[in-house]
């Protein structure tokens, strides 16, 4: 078993309980030459002073980073000259920040006018002084602990938007928050769900994706796929934060009045399944791009509620709009186009991966077109205007479709790999051969680069024994067959790593790859200067590659993983680089805190404190006395409860959440009910299970945990050891999978 092998397994087995022109100036005071009356009104905002011009202008200010993109596009590319191929290997470490947490950071920062801001885990937001790093202030919005338990694949999150004096922050909770950008304080605040039914069993929304600002308004969508919530993207009054629009993603309950004639007709290829009785899914967990020459804000939808189709709509219909990409009018929200990539999906295929838009020539004639790597491994080229199929092939390996029919544009799928009667060892998996990491492009070599997966996923059914649950996954696959599957079948391939590639959208082919590492490969930025910047994930390095060739022309390491996507902005004349770091590397939930803002600039010689020496927790149970009754009941308890957070069959993924096997609370069925039945630890993310268990099943879970740490003490094999040492931790956005936890 080599090591990625390894390391796939484990990160399976999740956790335990828990330019050139200068940079403008600072806000812009009023002019000169104003009287005393119009230097009083309107006055720009202090800080964060973004507006429609400017983002609609993004190039002429390359010094900024205005937008989760860095523009509308979203193309990630920087037109900053200053660090360039030959100068590159003298970039160094100018300043960093640390953040008050261990978990995994996927945020993509900003920079307006001399101020980084960036989210953290736990939605909470930073503004540092882009010059020195000093915190100019810190945002928490006291995410309530135990809403983690709603929440699919890590509490991470992606991005922030920046207008008109505030920043705007999805949070795990559901919530949409504006801050005002110079005091850090609340401006306002909206639960981006109905908080009349907050506490009911369908309403796990959650946000990791960054909003959008356009024309004064804020768009965000939201994740809960895997549990069962109704998916739709919302847009806010940037000012006020009351709601604008909202276009539902998936059809409500046919005997109540459909919302628009889109519902209508997506309703008709939803079968007879009862769908909106678990939500239906479909949920926009990451992209969102807005073409300011169509007008239109284009977003992906993510998977069906449950995954398995037959438990959803065993008529095996369409199912509108899962998996699709769709285009809606910006100021209302009204449909204008989709496309569906995966009908009838029954894979996680979340059509939700970033989206970029550029100006390819095809055939002779330039086309503005959206360009997505979708997580079913097809890349995608569509009309930016009507949406129609330009392109359509496969970027990765992929064992369940052969091509995908320009005619009618649906991808020609294997019957073997929607695993009615047989497991299939679905590739890309689950985990996605594209996921939440944002790709760059660049204009001067027209090639797209994309953080790529090969990973693979073994799709067992679980449809027989599926039953709606109002805690944990809806997924009616048997998430743990995982673990027997492989066992079973020692010579079934099953990776699952992650490299950065280069596409040419015109040609369609791959120019060139990075080497792979373990899990996902992090963010991409392309810059004007024949430059990519890159992090290898959980290999700790941060590298600039030739965009051209791929040639490795700098790294460094990070002493933890890099998964976000960098940003370069320019102050006082320099241009810099900025990345967030973080994520488990050194040995998961107890080892020591790296997760921090770096910024590099040419000729900086800072250096990184050294790391703290760190031996990882043994494996200490208690003798394993139990029943095989009583072991196999908490088997059953644990993967429907425990699982998404604790990992499958009882052994942590990462860093998120503690490797139940490691607790000192398996000494006590006391002290382990003081946290499971009464909610000790909610603070922590552990919420009280009092109403989905009772003590004979808390007993049974502790005892199927003891089994395993017995099991995991006497056998030290990888697979069910003690966590490896180079375990990862993946959370991604919302939906994907390093196994559950990478967003899928
Ligand atoms: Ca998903």
């Amino acid at each position: 078993m080599t090591r990625i092998q390894v390391w796939g397994l484990g990160a399976l087995l999740s956790l335990l309980l828990a330019g050139c022109d200068r940079a403008e100036t600072p806000a812009p005071a009023a002019p000169e030459t104003a009287t005393p009356a119009q230097a009083v009104a309107p006055t720009a905002p202090a800080a964060a002073n973004v507006t429609a011009e400017r983002l609609l202008n993004a190039g002429a200010e390359p010094g900024q980073w205005m937008t989760y993109g860095g523009a509308y596009e979203e193309q990630r590319y920087s037109r900053l000259t200053q660090i360039n191929k030959e100068n590159v290997k003298s970039l160094g470490l100018v300043w960093f920040a640390d953040y008050d947490t261990n978990l995994q950071q996927t945020g993509s920062p900003l920079y307006v006018d001399g101020v980084i801001y960036v989210s953290t885990a736990w939605s909470k937001v930073y503004a540092f002084d882009a010059k020195t790093g000093k915190e100019l202030w810190k945002f928490n919005p006291k995410v309530p602990g135990e809403w983690a338990v709603k929440v699919c694949c890590g509490l991470v999150n992606r991005g922030i938007a920046a207008w008109n004096g505030k920043i705007y922050v999805g949070t795990l909770d559901a919530r949409l928050i504006a801050i005002d950008a110079k005091t850090g304080k609340e401006a306002w605040s909206t639960h981006t769900f109905d908080e009349t039914k907050k506490t009911d069993a369908l309403y796990r929304y959650s946000i990791t994706m960054a909003p959008r600002v356009v024309k004064g308004k804020v768009i965000i969508g939201n994740s809960g796929g895997e549990f069962g919530v109704r998916g739709y993207v919302s847009a806010y009054d940037a000012e006020t934060g009351a709601l604008a629009w909202r276009f539902y993603t998936v059809p409500g309950n046919p005997a109540e009045p459909f919302e628009n004639e889109q519902m209508k007709m997506a309703a008709a290829t939803w079968g007879e399944g009862e769908w909106w009785k678990v939500g239906g899914g479909g949920t926009v967990w990451d992209s969102a791009v807005y073409d300011s020459v169509n007008d239109l804000v284009m977003f992906g939808t993510g998977n069906g509620t449950p995954w398995n189709q037959l438990a959803r709509d065993p008529s095996g219909g369409d199912n509108l709009f899962l998996a699709s990409i769709i285009a809606v009018k910006a100021d209302t929200g009204e449909y204008a186009w989709h496309y569906q990539t995966t009908p009838a999906d029954t894979w996680d295929y979340d059509a939700t991966s970033p989206m970029l838009i550029a100006n390819l020539n095809l055939d002779g004639q330039e086309r503005r077109v959206v360009i997505q790597p979708c997580k079913n491994g097809f890349l995608y080229v569509l009309d930016a205007a009507s949406g129609k199929l330009l392109a359509a092939k496969n970027f990765t390996e992929m064992n369940w479709a052969d091509g995908v029919d320009m005619e009618t544009g649906r991808p020609r799928v294997k019957p073997e790999a929607r695993y009615k009667d047989t497991p299939f060892n679905l590739l890309p998996g689950v985990q996605g051969a594209h996921g939440w990491h944002a790709n760059a492009y660049s204009p001067d070599t027209n090639l797209v680069y994309i953080p790529t997966q090969h990973a693979y996923f073994p799709m067992v059914s679980a449809i027989d024994t599926y039953k709606q649950s109002d805690v944990g996954y809806n997924l009616a696959i048997d998430f743990g067959a995982q673990v027997t599957y492989y066992r079973d079948k020692p010579d079934a391939p099953r990776t699952f790593e992650g490299y950065l590639q280069a596409w040419d959208p015109v040609a369609m082919k791959e120019v060139w790859h990075s080497e792979s590492n373990q899990g996902p490969t992090g963010g991409a930025l392309a810059t004007a200067t024949g430059l990519i910047f890159q992090g290898s994930g959980s290999g700790q390095e941060f590298r600039a590659f030739d965009a051209a060739t791929g040639e490795k022309l700098w790294s460094t390491q990070a002493q933890t993983a890099v998964l976000a996507p960098p940003i370069s902005f320019e102050l006082e004349g320099q241009q810099y680089v900025a990345v967030s770091v973080g994520g488990a590397v050194q040995g998961g939930y107890y080892a020591p805190n790296y997760s921090r803002m770096l910024v590099f600039g040419l000729n900086g010689a800072l250096q990184l404190p050294a790391i703290t020496p760190y031996v990882p927790p043994q494996l200490n149970p208690p003798p394993a006395t139990a029943s095989a009754e009583v072991v196999a009941a908490g088997s059953g308890h644990y993967s429907q409860y425990c699982a998404a957070c604790h990992g499958e069959n009882g052994q942590t993924r990462g860093a998120t959440f503690p490797n139940l096997m490691l607790s000192q609370m398996l000494h006590s069925q006391e002290g382990f009910d003081t946290v499971v039945l009464q909610g000790a630890l909610s603070e922590r993310g552990m919420a009280s299970f009092a109403e989905a268990l009772k003590p004979e099943d808390t007993a049974a879970i502790r005892a199927f945990i003891i089994a395993r740490a017995n099991e995991a003490k006497n056998n030290p094999a990888p697979a069910f050891g003690a966590p490896p040492a180079q375990e990862q931790q993946q959370e991604d956005g919302e939906e994907g999978a390093q196994q559950p936890h990478e967003e899928r």
